[in-house]
């Protein structure tokens, strides 16, 4: 009981600040539905950037519609040894993984939901600040389809839209319909050049 006088209200100082990812795209290969190990293919000078980043206080959190498992590629738990397999690719561990099971035209009934986790919607990204105590105004969403930037604008993230190859893709499919896309803080080739423009405008 006394732990509760002890315990220090939130304070917005005590929140950190993070970098949201999207997956495909951004550190790896967009190679479409990704299902087995010999699709990964990590994209140039990633794992680097992402050590700048986290050594500059940054916590590295994956954001990813995963419509594999509502295809029934793939089971939620499958989704989550590819991850292990992404992560020792790069040589490091993520602070959070956070995946969007579902999709509007599931294969798979259960996942065939309106759900607030898929991008473009901030449902993941509001779920991870919580969990990690993340202060998203100060934090940035990098992503290379215009529902990640439309998810980072969102849930008060500042969005950087890499253009890594599927950046003019037909859009994903939502159950709703999109507006015109925000303007991302930054545009630029990749992770490594987001991460010079983030140091930058922190
Ligand atoms: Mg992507
Ligand atoms: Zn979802």
């Amino acid at each position: 009981m006394d732990d509760y006088v002890s315990q220090p209200n939130p304070h917005p100082s005590d929140l950190r600040p993070a970098i949201f990812l999207d997956r495909d795209g951004v550190l790896i290969e967009d190679a479409g539905l990704v299902t087995k190990l010999d699709e990964i293919h990590i994209l140039p000078n990633v794992s680097e950037t992402l050590e700048k980043l986290h050594q500059a206080g940054y916590i590295l959190i994956i954001i990813s519609n995963q419509a594999v498992v509502a295809r029934g590629l793939l089971t939620e738990s499958q989704v989550m040894e590819l991850e292990q397999a992404v992560e020792d690719r790069l040589g490091m561990r993520m602070d959070g993984f956070y995946f969007c099971p579902h999709h509007p035209q599931a294969t798979l009934i259960e996942y065939r939901v309106a759900c607030e986790c898929r991008k473009p919607r901030p449902g993941l990204i509001f779920q991870a600040a919580g969990e990690l105590r993340i202060d998203r105004s100060r934090s940035f969403m990098v992503g290379d389809r215009p529902t990640d930037i439309l998810a980072g604008t969102r849930a008060g993230c500042r969005t950087i839209w890499v253009h890594t190859g599927q950046h003019f893709a037909a859009p994903i499919q939502t159950d709703e319909e999109l507006g015109a896309m925000p303007v991302p803080d930054c545009v630029c080739s990749g992770l490594p050049e987001a991460a010079t423009w983030i140091l930058e405008h922190r």
